[in-house]
């Protein structure tokens, strides 16, 4: 047994997972860290997903019926689970999704965020009181929970994005079904482990409250098409949520799409070009560029632009590459070898468009079943191929731009909508940039790149990458349905807009 196999083995343990769980299936579960195989992890058939379906319909009858102070108190137990927990489940992020030691603990603190913020929540999920129009009438809405919410996750952020979702909508009075990345089991196993431990504090939840779906896009699929299940909150590829929004529009589900980005980010002459180079590389080279918020498109003042780029180029070089679990290296691998190929590909289609490649090239951390690159700065004479597509990779597109018009304008003219930043000490530049007429993105940051977003505020981003907000402000109310009441205390029946209907 290797050493990883040996600690994931050892974190299943202590989270009190089952062998049974991770061993003899037919998913074969790969560490890109090294890339060999750590666990075979069963796959539920198509009649046992249904089983889980059910039950979670079952369950959210009784838990609809919970009053939401009380639904808060199991995701604040469940936020004290993860507490304890957070080096473990960090761990095994950094095992099975490949990211730099604070990044795997910066999950799980995402976690216990949402849950802190789900918590507070809990005694609120306000409605409005509205005025009537007619006499001795009131008017107003409520909020009620919608049934058992589908969630499907990518690879990239494992864990973080079914808390997103999980924490609202449990205390939404919603149950949940996860369907996590087939590339990323075993922190769905081990967060599921640690939910059953806040429901064990909690006193027991009904059964089937939080199912879990360990499989590939069929099952996914088996999720979207029930009808059983109101709300489907997925989060990958745009081609994936293009199947999924239609499929869950085609039976008037309700679908929270967090979808593929192309974030840029606008440098202007009046930048701090010190900040704006830190702020760069962690948007661009962080998670080795596997973020949906990842920084892939700079826009650069002419002005500005010969003294920025080779700086940047010397960090691009200088950059640490290597293993999450034993060096501190800033850029861990990629997920596996098809990403590497997508980014070779992406590097000589942009050369083929007259690109200017400085690294890209692979980095020997681990052997040859390993994919570790040094991050790619791209210099691009015009916004054309693959600049256009999200590739998921540390490639940093930079482009050069005169007026801010023109800037807001190539950063705009793209099918993403997702993140976007600019730099600059210009508050009439800033006030432009995220005015109605500037950044057209869900996110606009001013001073900080596009990625590493709290979970405070709405997050999520328009035009192909779906529209959906999940985490903080008021995404929960994706999680409910809105019930409009007019209540007559009167001895009257006035109508509305004056019609008469005397029999
Ligand atoms: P992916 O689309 O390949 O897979 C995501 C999930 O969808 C997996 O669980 C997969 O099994 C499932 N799936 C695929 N096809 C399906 C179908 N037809 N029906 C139902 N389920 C299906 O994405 P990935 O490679 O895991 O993740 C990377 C992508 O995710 C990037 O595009 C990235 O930008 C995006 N992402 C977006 C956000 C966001 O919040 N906007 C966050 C993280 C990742």
């Amino acid at each position: 047994m290797s050493s990883i196999q040996h600690d994931v083995k050892s974190i299943f343990h202590k989270l009190g997972v089952p062998e049974s769980a991770y061993t003899g299936g037919t998913l074969a579960v790969r560490t890109p860290v090294t890339g060999e195989i750590v666990a075979h992890v069963p796959e539920v058939t198509a009649a046992q997903a249904d089983t889980v379906i059910a039950s979670a319909a079952e369950a959210f009858k009784v838990w609809r019926t919970v009053p939401a102070p009380r639904r808060g108190e199991l995701v604040r137990l469940l936020g004290n689970v993860l507490r304890d927990n957070k080096e473990l489940l960090g761990r095994l992020v950094s095992i099975e999704a490949g990211k730099v030691v604070s990044e795997g603990l910066g999950e799980v603190q995402e976690m216990i965020d949402i849950c802190d913020f789900a918590v507070g929540l809990s005694r609120q999920l306000y409605g409005l009181t509205i005025q009537s129009e007619r006499p001795e009438h009131r008017l107003m809405e409520q909020w009620h929970p919608m049934g058992a919410v589908g969630i499907i996750s990518a690879f990239n952020f494992p864990v973080a994005v079914w808390s997103w979702n999980a924490a609202l909508a449990l205390v939404c009075g919603d149950s949940i079904i996860w369907k996590p990345s087939e590339k990323t089991p075993l922190t769905a196993l081990a967060t599921q482990a640690l939910f059953e431990k806040a429901a064990e504090a909690f006193g027991g939840v009904p059964a089937g409250l939080s199912g879990l779906l360990i499989g590939g896009a069929d099952i996914g699929r088996q999720l979207v098409d029930d009808s059983r299940v109101p709300v489907i909150s997925a989060t990958g590829s745009t081609r994936m949520g293009r199947a999924v929004g239609g499929a869950v529009a085609r039976r008037f589900g309700r679908a929270i799409l967090e979808l593929g980005g192309n974030n840029a980010s606008i440098v202007t002459p009046s930048a701090d070009l010190d900040m704006t180079l830190r702020a760069v590389a962690f948007g661009a080279m962080g998670t080795a560029g596997q973020r949906c918020t990842t920084l892939r498109r700079l826009i650069v003042h002419s002005s500005v632009y010969d003294t920025l780029v080779p700086r940047l180029k010397q960090v691009y070089g200088a950059i640490s590459v290597g293993s999450p679990l034993t060096s501190d290296a800033l850029v861990g691998p990629l997920i596996d070898e098809a990403s590497f190929n997508a980014m070779q590909e992406s590097l000589v289609a942009a050369k083929a468009a007259g690109g200017a490649v400085c690294g890209g090239e692979r980095v020997d951390v681990n052997g040859a079943a390993s994919f570790y690159v040094r991050p790619a700065l791209v210099e691009m004479p015009a916004q054309t191929g693959p600049v256009l597509e999200e590739t998921f990779a540390p490639i940093l597109y930079v482009l050069k731009y005169d007026t801010l018009e023109e800037a807001i304008a190539l950063q705009n003219d793209v099918v993403q909508g997702l993140s976007s930043s600019i730099f600059t000490t210009d508050v009439r530049e800033l006030e432009q940039y995220i005015s109605a007429a500037g950044s057209d993105c869900g996110i606009a940051n001013v001073n900080i790149g596009p990625s590493g977003a709290e979970i405070g505020g709405a997050f999520g981003g328009e035009k192909e990458t779906g529209g959906g907000r999940e985490s903080g402000s008021d995404a929960w109310k994706g999680y409910m349905r809105r019930q409009t009441n007019t209540v007559n205390y009167g001895r009257t029946l006035p109508l509305a807009q004056g019609v008469k209907f005397d029999v």
